[in-house]
C-alpha cells in the first residue's frame, strides 16, 4: 500500500492506482480493436483488467482528444482572395498611372479625381489587411487553446474504480461526461 510507484498515480478520489490507466492508452484500445486487458498493480499485488468492447468504446468517446480547429477561412477562398488581390491591385495601378499621365500632361495640379482614386485603394488594402491579419490572430489563438487542451489529455488518467478523470500537475479531476469541457477549464 505504501508502494511510491502506487502513490505516484493515486486516483485523488479514492487514492488508490490499482485502475488507473493513462486515457490516451484507453482511447487507442477503444479505436483499434475495442477491447482492453491487460495487468496493474494493485494492492494485492497483479490484477487483471478486463473490459467488455462496448464499455470501452463508449468509454472510449468520452475520452476522446481534443478536436483540432478547422482553418479559419477555407483554403479556395484564400486560393480565390489572393489571385482577385493581384488581379485588382494590377487595374487600380494601371488605372492610377493612366489618370495621372493625363492629369500631368493636362493640368498644374492635382485633381480630386486622383485623390479620390488614392483614397478608396487606402482603403480597399486596409479592409483587406485588417480581415487578413485578423483571421490569422483568430486561428493562432484557437490554436493555442487546442494545443494547451491536448497537453492536458495526453497528461490525464482515468480510474476505472470510481469512474472519473484526474491530471497529476496541477491536481484536478472530473468525470467523463464533463471531461470535454474540463480539458479547455
Ligand atoms: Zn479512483
Amino acid at each position: 500500500m505504501a508502494d511510491p510507484l502506487i502513490h505516484a498515480l493515486a486516483c485523488p478520489n479514492c487514492y488508490l492506482a490499482d485502475r488507473v490507466q493513462k486515457v490516451s492508452a484507453i482511447v487507442r484500445a477503444g479505436k483499434w480493436h475495442g477491447d482492453l486487458s491487460g495487468t496493474t498493480l494493485g494492492p494485492e499485488g497483479e490484477e487483471n483488467v478486463a473490459l467488455q468492447s462496448e464499455n470501452i468504446s463508449e468509454l472510449a468517446r468520452l475520452l476522446a482528444p481534443p478536436e483540432k480547429p478547422k482553418q479559419a477561412i477555407p483554403s479556395w477562398f484564400i486560393r480565390i482572395a489572393r489571385y482577385a488581390a493581384i488581379v485588382a491591385i494590377a487595374l487600380v495601378a494601371g488605372l492610377v498611372l493612366v489618370q495621372l499621365a493625363v492629369e500631368w500632361l493636362f493640368s498644374t495640379s492635382q485633381p480630386p479625381q486622383t485623390k479620390l482614386l488614392l483614397w478608396q485603394i487606402a482603403s480597399v488594402a486596409t479592409i483587406y489587411c485588417l480581415l487578413f491579419f485578423g483571421a490569422r490572430a483568430w486561428r493562432n489563438a484557437r490554436i493555442r487553446t487546442y494545443k494547451q487542451a491536448m497537453k492536458k489529455w495526453k497528461n490525464s488518467y482515468y480510474c476505472y474504480r470510481c469512474d472519473s478523470i484526474f491530471i497529476l500537475k496541477p491536481p484536478d479531476a472530473t468525470a467523463p461526461g464533463d471531461f470535454a469541457e474540463w480539458l479547455y477549464a
